[in-house]
């Protein structure tokens, strides 16, 4: 008997969650309000500077404006918190996102920490965090929120289920790993530390791949029936999962490009938003 198989489409929960988007930057423009993103981007490395124009294009195609500050790989701890300052004091901005990483000899925690919370679109500072861990956020790390998204998009049950992540960064394995302990499931959060991790990710009944390992996640690590979420993206469009290999056990997986990624970049637009829609109450 021939498996159906559910490809969790990232273009389709984006393009719904942009949808009604446009609507509420519409209400916010009869209010005399423009949502803006401010992205701040330090140095020449060119996937970040990808990225950045890929959030500003977002950002234009539905309405909200983007300001980008663009800094030389020279600067300073303490100029790139000033120029964060700076945005936090403009009120017409309502995100600020630092582009991750920066160079080396800045403390890019330091500078994250200088982004004021109302700002915080992007769920970098440990105020975020912490709010996150106790399902309080307004604006959850977006790729965190971009998997529940989509678990929430295609109807997925997570409660009693036993998740299994791969990877522990601040930004992505440990917020999604609270996110879905908040929504029920049974999480076990693996890192480069973990022993046995194949046994472990056979476990799992939704496994999170957050590795930045290209093809890292192998077929017969998979259960049967699984439901598999790739959040990686490595160079050559590859995911942290092998993605014809686990399909073959999965019952859903997202694929990549066109799965974690385009969610993610709508859920900073619905951050954004959100945050302009507060300052119109
Ligand atoms: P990161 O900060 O480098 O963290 C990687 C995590 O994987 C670490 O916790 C590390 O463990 C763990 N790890 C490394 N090797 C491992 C191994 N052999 N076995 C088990 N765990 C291992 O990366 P990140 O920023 O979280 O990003 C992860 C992936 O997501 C990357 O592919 C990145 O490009 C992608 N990403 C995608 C989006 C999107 O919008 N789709 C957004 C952000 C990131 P230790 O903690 O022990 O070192």
């Amino acid at each position: 008997m021939k498996v159906e198989k559910l490809i969790l489409d990232g273009n389709r929960v984006a393009d719904d969650m942009k949808e009604q988007l446009v609507v509420r930057v519409k209400e916010l423009s009869g209010k005399g309000i423009v949502p803006c993103l401010a992205t701040i981007l330090v140095g020449d490395d060119p996937s970040s500077a990808t990225y950045v124009r890929m959030k500003g294009n977002a950002c234009k195609r539905i309405g909200i404006h983007s300001i980008r500050v663009d800094l030389p790989s020279s600067t300073t701890t303490d100029e790139l918190i000033a120029a964060i300052n700076k945005l936090n004091d403009e009120p017409t901005v309502h995100g600020i996102l630092l582009q991750h990483p920066v160079p080396h000899h800045i403390d890019e925690r330091a500078a994250f920490e200088a982004i004021r919370i109302e700002k915080d679109v992007d769920g970098v500072t440990t105020q975020g965090f912490a709010q996150n861990a106790f399902g309080l956020a307004d604006y959850p790390s977006c790729t965190p929120a971009a998997i529940l998204a989509i678990l929430e998009y295609y109807n997925i049950p997570i409660e009693g289920k036993h998740a299994v992540v791969i990877g522990r960064s601040p930004i992505l394995g440990k917020p999604v790993s609270a996110m879905l302990l908040n929504k029920d499931a049974t999480v076990t959060t693996c890192h480069s530390k973990t022993t046995n991790l194949e046994d472990i990710v056979r476990l799992g009944d939704i496994v999170v791949a957050a590795v930045g390992k290209p093809k890292f996640v192998q077929g017969d690590w998979i259960k049967p029936g699984a439901v598999v979420i790739d959040a990686g993206y490595n160079k050559g469009n590859l995911g942290d999962v092998d993605y014809d290999a686990c399909l073959k056990n999965a019952y859903a997986i997202t694929p990549v490009p066109a799965g974690v990624g385009p969610v993610t970049i709508a859920t900073l637009l619905k951050h954004t938003v959100e945050a302009a829609e507060k300052c119109a109450i």
